[in-house]
């Protein structure tokens, strides 16, 4: 499971993760990554409220670094997707580490914190391309058994609805007046209970195609709190389109 929350501190907004780490026993860590994601290890047992109040007691150190690493960052857009880099899944942060191998098979795996590419090429753009390609497998299976889990439990929709898989630059999903739903790819590297809102939304568009009072208290019903999962996403969104 993976928590996340938004830092405020004047008129900046730094979203962070927080991940349990059972070595830690008294006091959290907070580490900020080249690309500028915030991380957050705390002690497993850390009341939430505790770990919010440690990290603004840090607020301007975590805004400098953030500031500091982004524009950093900037300069080395587009991704190389070189060993080492950050790879985003289900809202978890994985290290990408790129394997050669000469005459074996190739393959992309999550081992443990790893998202391990093993290729005979060195060609940033075979692995960017493989990478690609595992993040729109894993994204089509887990949209399509979370839109049939999620179709039983929605009285409106009779069977899970086909999709497609579409990168877009300012959406997550849509759903077309006929009923087409499409999904983002890049949104399988989203927390959980982001995916979820954004594909209840969607099934919630099957019934109430505007955003009208009538589609919000839906919503409202089957998602309830789902203004924090929204914020997470909105958040996120420059990081998630940045590869
Ligand atoms: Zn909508």
């Amino acid at each position: 499971m993976s928590n996340q929350f938004t830092l405020v501190y004047g008129t900046e907004r730094v979203p962070y993760s927080v991940n349990p780490d059972p070595k830690r026993t008294t006091r959290i860590a907070i580490h900020v990554e080249p690309n500028g994601v915030v991380q957050v290890d705390a002690p497993p047992d850390f009341p939430e409220k505790a770990v919010q109040k440690a990290v603004q007691k840090r607020a301007r150190w975590v805004v400098d670094h953030v500031a500091e690493a982004r524009q950093r960052y900037a300069h080395v857009s587009p991704r190389e997707y070189v060993s080492g880099e950050q790879i985003l899944y289900l809202g978890r942060r994985y290290v990408l580490k790129v394997i050669a191998t000469q005459s074996g098979g190739t393959s992309v795996k999550l081992k443990a914190n790893r998202l391990e590419v093993v290729t005979r090429s060195s060609d940033p753009d075979d692995i960017r391309g493989r990478v690609r390609g595992w993040y729109r497998a894993k994204a089509r299976d887990y949209f399509c058994r979370r839109l049939d889990e999620l179709s039983i439990k929605l009285p409106w929709v009779e069977a899970a609805p086909p999709f497609k898989l579409q990168e877009m630059t300012r959406q997550w999903g849509s759903c077309s007046p006929s009923g087409q739903i499409i999904l983002n790819p890049h949104l399988i590297k989203a927390p959980r209970e982001c995916i979820e809102y954004v594909l209840v939304h969607e099934l919630t568009h099957l019934k109430h195609h505007d955003h009208g009072a009538q589609f919000w208290t839906l919503i409202d019903r089957q998602v309830p709190g789902w203004e924090k999962p929204k914020a997470v996403l909105d958040n996120m969104v420059e990081l998630l389109h940045n590869g």
